[in-house]
């Protein structure tokens, strides 16, 4: 008979089913307590528990997302977790029978802190939309200490403080199935001394997050940091490695272009464990995910797909159309020929077009549902190519 810590284990486990001989691309599969998730797999981020774009749990059968990950922050920013806790956690307060993630209150330390300030991304150029500010703007990070993040929140404006015990008490209400520790995101702006001692503070952090209890069934995620110095990121990953983690995360800043982030990955991989999955924090976009693959990441996360879709962006086969241009007023056929997801089974560009010409709320739930199908069908196919050792 199998013990209980045994079957406890066996609740959770990343097995890798097929390592590429061409590049450090691999499938696997993570297997949680509410169903697996084939990787490489694509993360959709449901910011307070649901896909932005009015989807409703019946769209998100239409969508084939494996999962999906919200933050932490903004249910304490509501004050919501303990009520959560008291209906069941995540799963049954949104009837989403998937794996959850949650994330730390992490990322947000950059985005409502230096991130907001200089209007950046993680990554300083990857989000052209956000062209950085030559005059700062207010934070809504007061401090940053050995204690935690003092907050302003961006709500009501009362003082947040987010500690580590906090973050991973406010995750084991929440209850998801995979948890982050809680750490100091840095800016693509910090130098190597402020990026030090970012990581110095958040691996203190790590120690005491993986000191607070949480639910025997949650699995965690650590955190490599280190910005985008070599010697920083072999540290962290070291260090991270050595942590009683399920899975392993890269976060903190991945530099001022794309070309910085494939370096930053690539000394990480010198270290890493390779028996456990490689989350990629935040980034996601369709021109990098062929490239992140190949270099082992076995999970990512990016708000971007759903975000163009409620702007009017759809991801095809032919690169992305803007539905919101009237000359598509003519065209009646499907987003993609080549998609067969419910949207391209029952509307065509004239009709979506014309709900964003009228602003009817339908437009961005019918692009969201789309895009979100048109990226689990590009990772669908990759999977089969890694398996055929094509890829
Ligand atoms: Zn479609």
């Amino acid at each position: 008979m199998k013990t209980k810590s045994e079957m406890q284990k066996e609740m959770f486990k990343f097995e890798i089913e097929k390592i590429s001989k061409k590049s450090k691309a691999r499938t696997g599969m993570i297997t949680t307590p509410h169903g697996k998730v084939k990787t490489p797999a694509f993360i959709p981020v449901a910011t307070f528990g649901v896909i932005k774009g009015g989807l409703d749990f019946k769209d998100y059968q239409k969508t084939k997302t494996q999962c999906q990950i919200t933050n932490t922050f903004h249910f304490i920013d509501l004050d919501r977790t303990k009520e959560v806790e008291k209906i069941g956690g995540l799963h049954k307060f949104f009837n989403c029978n998937k794996p959850i993630f949650t994330d730390s209150g992490g990322f947000q330390v950059f985005s409502l802190g230096k991130g907001a300030e200089f209007g950046l991304g993680k990554i300083g150029s990857i989000f052209p939309e956000q062209r950085r500010r030559e005059k700062p703007s207010n934070s809504l990070v007061k401090r940053i200490n050995d204690r935690g993040v003092h907050f302003k929140s961006p709500r009501d404006g009362r003082e947040i403080w987010l500690t580590p015990e906090s973050s991973a008490l406010a995750q084991k209400e929440l209850g998801a199935d995979f948890i982050y520790l809680f750490d100091v995101c840095g800016s693509p702006l910090d130098g190597k001394k402020t990026t030090k001692e970012e990581m110095e503070l958040s691996h203190e952090w790590f120690k005491r997050f993986l000191n607070t209890k949480i639910s025997s069934n949650q699995r965690i995620f650590g955190i490599i940091q280190g910005g985008i110095y070599r010697d920083l990121r072999i540290k962290s990953t070291e260090f991270v490695n050595d942590l009683d983690v399920f899975g392993i995360a890269i976060g903190g800043a991945l530099g001022k272009k794309k070309e910085d982030m494939y370096k930053t990955i690539s000394w990480v991989n010198e270290k890493i464990d390779w028996q456990k999955p490689h989350h990629l924090l935040g980034i996601g976009d369709l021109d990098v995910m062929e490239k992140i693959i190949k270099l082992g990441i076995d999970l990512f996360d990016c708000a971007l797909p759903t975000r163009i879709a409620r702007h009017g962006m759809a991801l095809t086969s032919k690169g992305p159309i803007d539905l919101k241009k009237s000359i598509l007023k003519d065209k009646f056929k499907p987003l993609d020929r080549n998609c067969d997801c419910f949207v391209c089974q029952n509307y065509t560009q004239a009709q979506i077009n014309f709900f964003f010409k009228a602003k009817e709320q339908i437009a961005g739930r019918l692009l969201t549902i789309h895009n979100l199908y048109f990226i689990e069908t590009l990772l669908e196919k990759i999977r089969e190519k890694i398996a055929e050792n094509k890829f």
